[in-house]
């Protein structure tokens, strides 16, 4: 009959030469990378078991476990990398990998030295039963250092572990359970092993080590662990016309996707971990306007937090081009809200403006003054000159009031050729000035059209209201229509102050 445990270990090294095989053809994704050394050094370790149990002597048995141990210090660390890789947790820096693989180093060196140096076993012996054989040992102070090491790194990847069985996708959970097994299964014969085992007891950790084997290959090659959640994303991410980068909830920088590095190539300057507090007003929605070859594009960016369980772990902000969109809305506004002859405010809109600030029950410590503008015999000039040159001369007359008023004062069409102005924070008399002074600015300007000059003047009627009055929109009209009226009784090109 052959032997089923020497059997097993064969199978446990051809497993690991498929894994591995696999981890190098998959090298491209980037998070096989720890996936390779971790599966070369699981065929070191099985590979080494292999030697050690079928081994006749003590002296072949222990070239086992040197051969063993080549892999063996390293598995349980390398498996905590690659799960926190699969998971999309921040790579270790350099400087932090190069510590976390000190103690296994120091077992290496350790277990490679004995039996000059007594550190890692203190004595070695060889026990069989004829059927397996294994180097029965006694722990040195390394073997217990490189041991709590691992039952360290075991809580830790226990602990990642369980976190996306409770929170994570049903693909998520799924992949880890499978990887719960591979990880429990050896720990359990270890825990075993190195607490209930006796003198004599063998070591089953590197047969019961085919279950990881099996569930790392179940985990990559059946449910995609490589393939689905880091390629595809990553591909779709970088696809995708959306800008979008990611930072933690520091604003630290962690990722972002080509989009984003195209329109912010300062990105590419950018190590994962490295502040980027310059875009923290982006933590609520807000618009952008970026310059690119030759316009001003305007971009959304929307915050989504990504949740871990109960609390926010950073912010994902995604920026959409929204130029297009901008601009039809800005037309569609301009359209709605403006005259288009004469580019001063529609009559609707002028109401609108004007009541909110004037129509107040509250006293205001400002004075405010309503002009009513009406052109004279305007008839006669779409008369005499046709009613193209009567719109010139329109759009020229508004141009003027505008450039009489200030920034604040809201200038509007109130119907044909009329237009009105509300003027802020003005006294009677100053507004009697400004208003003498844009008569006559009109009076003086000949306007052009279809080789005509044309001459026009204005009627303008006032009404003021003093500070500390509560105005109000419809008297101000009523009273500036009326001294409107007077203005035009008086002759024309005349300026009449309500009373
Ligand atoms: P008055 O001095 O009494 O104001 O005489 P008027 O001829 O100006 O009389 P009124 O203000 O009643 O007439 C306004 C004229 O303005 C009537 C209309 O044909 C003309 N009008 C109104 N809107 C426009 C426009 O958009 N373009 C042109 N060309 N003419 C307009
Ligand atoms: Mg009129
Ligand atoms: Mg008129």
């Amino acid at each position: 009959m052959p032997n089923i445990f020497v059997l097993i270990s064969m199978m446990t090294v051809v497993g690991c030469v498929v894994l591995m095989v696999y981890a190098i053809a998959k090298h491209a994704a980037e998070k096989s990378f720890f996936l390779i050394f971790l599966s070369i050094a699981d065929l070191f370790f099985t590979f080494g078991s292999l030697l050690e149990i079928s081994a006749p002597s003590l002296e072949t048995a222990f070239y086992g476990i040197r051969v063993q141990y080549m892999g063996a210090p390293f598995i349980i660390p390398l498996t905590y990398l690659f799960i926190r890789d699969v998971y999309g947790e921040k790579r270790f820096s350099p400087r932090k990998l190069g510590l976390f693989f000190v103690i296994p180093l120091l077992c290496l060196f350790a277990l490679q030295a004995f039996p000059l140096l007594r550190l890692h076993y203190a004595d070695i012996s060889y026990i069989t039963n004829g059927y397996i054989a294994n180097c029965q040992h006694t722990r040195g102070p390394m073997y217990l250092l490189g041991t709590a090491f691992n039952y360290m790194c075991i809580f830790l990847i226990l602990r990642q572990i369980l976190r996306r069985l409770r929170s994570g996708s049903k693909l998520q959970r799924q992949q880890s359970l499978v990887l719960l097994a591979g990880v429990m299964a050896p720990l359990i014969a270890n825990v075993i092993y190195i607490f209930l085992g006796g003198e004599k007891m063998y070591d089953l950790t590197p047969l019961i080590f085919v279950v990881s084997v099996v569930a790392f290959m179940y985990a990559v090659l059946i449910q995609n662990l490589l393939n689905v959640i880091p390629l595809a994303r990553v591909q779709v991410i970088d696809a995708l016309e959306e800008a979008f980068f990611v930072c933690d909830n520091d604003f630290n920088f962690l990722d972002a996707n080509r989009a984003a590095r195209r329109l912010f190539p300062e990105l590419n300057r950018l190590a994962p971990g490295e502040s980027m507090q310059q875009v923290e007003h982006f933590k609520s929605e807000g618009e952008v306007y970026v310059p690119s070859d030759d316009e001003i594009r305007c971009y959304k960016a929307t915050p989504t937090y990504i949740r871990q369980g109960e609390k926010n772990s950073g912010v994902c902000i995604v920026f959409r081009d929204i130029t297009e969109e901008d601009r039809l809305l800005k037309n569609l506004h301009l359209q709605a809200t403006v005259d288009p002859l004469m580019d001063i405010y529609n009559r609707g809109t002028f109401f609108e403006l004007a009541g909110t600030i004037l129509d107040s029950h509250e006293a205001k410590p400002f004075a405010f003054a309503l002009l009513m503008i009406d052109v004279d015999h305007f008839k006669h000039v779409n008369d005499t000159y046709g009613h193209l040159c009567g719109d010139i001369a329109l759009k020229s007359v508004a141009a003027i009031v505008k450039n009489h008023c200030r920034k604040d004062d809201v200038v509007g069409r109130y119907g044909g050729e009329e237009i009105v102005v509300l003027l802020r924070d003005t006294s009677a008399i100053q507004a009697f000035v400004t208003v003498e002074k844009l008569r006559k600015a009109i009076e003086s300007t000949a306007i052009s059209c279809r080789d005509n000059t044309i001459s026009i003047t204005i009627s303008i009627g006032v009404a003021h209201s003093p500070a500390g009055n509560t105005h109000s929109l419809e008297n101000m009209l009523n009273q500036a229509d009326s001294a409107l009226y007077q203005a035009k009784s008086s002759g024309r090109n005349h300026t009449c102050l309500y009373k």
